[in-house]
């Protein structure tokens, strides 16, 4: 009994990054540790076929039929990432994100091959804008291997969907002449497969547009290819500050010694480091898993950014989980571990809707004097309210002086008092006819004109 306890704290404690450096599969094992630690030998050696990848796992019936079918998206993986799975065991969380399964070609309800709409929001080939003031540019299709759940499967791995000098040409100069602007986020697929040169190029140009303010790289290349994070690569980077970089973790076992040295490296160069994290069944929809995860990545100055829930993308229906999960995983992170190692959990809504926050329920109940609370424990506490507040006055603040002619918009445009109400589609329709029939029986004030939502 006595021994059992034991092994079970080992199991669900601090998962150790299982690999020593340099984990090699057998296969590899005549290969010169120049050659292994150059990330081009790790990407011309790439697998992708079931012959592949059966000389380093024993592939399921399931993978093999996946592995065959050409349809969906590209299977690459590199040697180093291919090192780190299971042999033996498809239920491996790392093999389930890479290796195809015949389960990714199921359709399921809502299933769509442009989830987040982005091809309708974007007003350049590429290039996302979705939000005020940031944009996201895509400057490649290409990525060091393919997650199975990529939100982006649609263009993704493909050869004929490449970006290239023409545009990022019509990208940047719609970033030029967008004053809004002030953030933009370079992604893809994995800008950090482009060649340097090109990569600087862009930085360079970015950094040309006095409106952008921030520059943020979107990569899985540390976790994928960290050989790729070099000294040359690094020094590169820096010259483009203020630059931030987010980097695709999923699971505490990503993290080897190579991927602490890239994760450095980076560090050290003064790049604030982010992490995005896909929630995912079978691989870390388990908040122990997530708890060891953050840890580890604040141990290597990777500060939790984001937690997704898993979009309704094709292929990836199987690895879905209900938002309820994402909520308890939250639930058993705050207030039990540091807030930093919190990242805030959102939903990327279809249809264009963008990421959605969604957190346990904290506040409880509210009178004007009191506001109850509980927190982590189930502790339930109240915060008294100030009996006398002087509100905040627009009039004398040159900040709200500043910006009292921009529009506001959506709740905060409710808040503000600039409007008292937003209408769905098609509410006028229903409630004219209302308002003509029957609205002295039912006291309703008709909307002023300038109140509707459809202006
Ligand atoms: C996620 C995203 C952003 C950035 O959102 P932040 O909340 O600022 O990180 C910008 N544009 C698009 C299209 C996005 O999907």
């Amino acid at each position: 009994m006595k021994s059992r306890q034991a092994s079970n704290r080992a199991s669900s404690e601090e998962i150790p990054a299982e690999s020593p450096p340099g984990v090699r599969s057998p296969v590899w094992a005549d290969v010169p540790d120049h050659e292994w630690n150059d990330w081009r030998w790790q990407l011309t050696h790439r697998l992708r076929s079931v012959a592949d990848l059966g000389r380093v796992l024993r592939l399921t019936p399931e993978e093999s039929e996946g592995l065959a079918a050409t349809r969906h998206l590209r299977c690459d993986l590199t040697p180093y990432f291919a090192s780190l799975l299971d042999r033996d065991n498809a239920a491996c969380p790392l093999r389930r994100q890479v290796v195809p399964t015949s389960r990714e070609l199921e359709g399921f309800d809502a299933m769509m091959a442009d989830s987040l709409n982005e091809d309708a929001h974007s007003p350049v080939p590429g290039l996302v804008h979705r939000y005020p003031d940031r944009a996201l540019m895509l400057v490649t299709t290409q990525c060091a291997s393919y997650c199975r759940y990529c939100t982006r499967s649609r263009m993704v791995g493909s050869a004929a969907g490449q970006f290239g000098p023409k545009h990022y040409e019509a990208q940047l100069d719609y970033i030029a002449r967008t004053p809004a602007l002030r953030d933009v986020l370079i992604s893809g697929g994995d800008p950090l497969m482009l060649a340097q040169g090109t990569l600087e190029g862009i930085l360079r140009r970015l950094r040309e547009i006095p409106h952008v303010e921030v520059v943020r790289i979107g990569t899985r290349a540390p976790v994928f290819l960290p050989q790729r994070i070099d000294e040359s690569l690094v020094a590169m980077l820096a010259r483009y500050h203020p630059l931030w970089m987010n980097i695709h973790f999923n699971h505490p076992r990503e993290i080897t010694p190579e991927v602490q040295r890239a994760c450095a490296l980076l560090a050290n160069a003064g790049i604030p480091l982010g992490s995005q994290t896909v929630l995912l069944a079978g691989v870390n929809d388990c908040p122990n898993i997530m708890r060891n995860l953050m840890r580890q990545l604040v141990r290597m100055r990777v500060r939790p950014y984001y937690l997704y829930q898993c979009d309704e993308v094709e292929g990836a229906g199987h690895f879905r989980t209900p938002v309820g999960k994402g909520v308890e995983i939250i639930e058993a992170l705050r207030g039990h571990t540091s807030g930093f190692a919190i990242p805030t959990f959102v939903v990327d809504t279809p249809g264009g809707g963008g990421k959605i926050p969604v957190q346990p329920q904290y506040q409880i109940s509210q009178s004007d004097r009191k506001v109850v609370f509980r927190n982590y424990e189930g502790f339930v506490t109240t915060y008294t309210e100030p009996p006398r507040y002087v509100p905040h006055d627009p009039a004398t603040c040159p900040e709200c002086r500043k910006h009292r002619s921009s529009r506001k918009e959506g709740i905060a445009a409710l808040l503000s008092g600039a409007r008292t109400t937003l209408l769905p589609e098609g509410y006028r329709r229903t409630h004219q006819r209302l308002t003509n029939l029957r609205l002295g029986a039912l006291h309703i004030v008709p909307p002023k004109k300038d109140d509707s939502g459809e202006d």
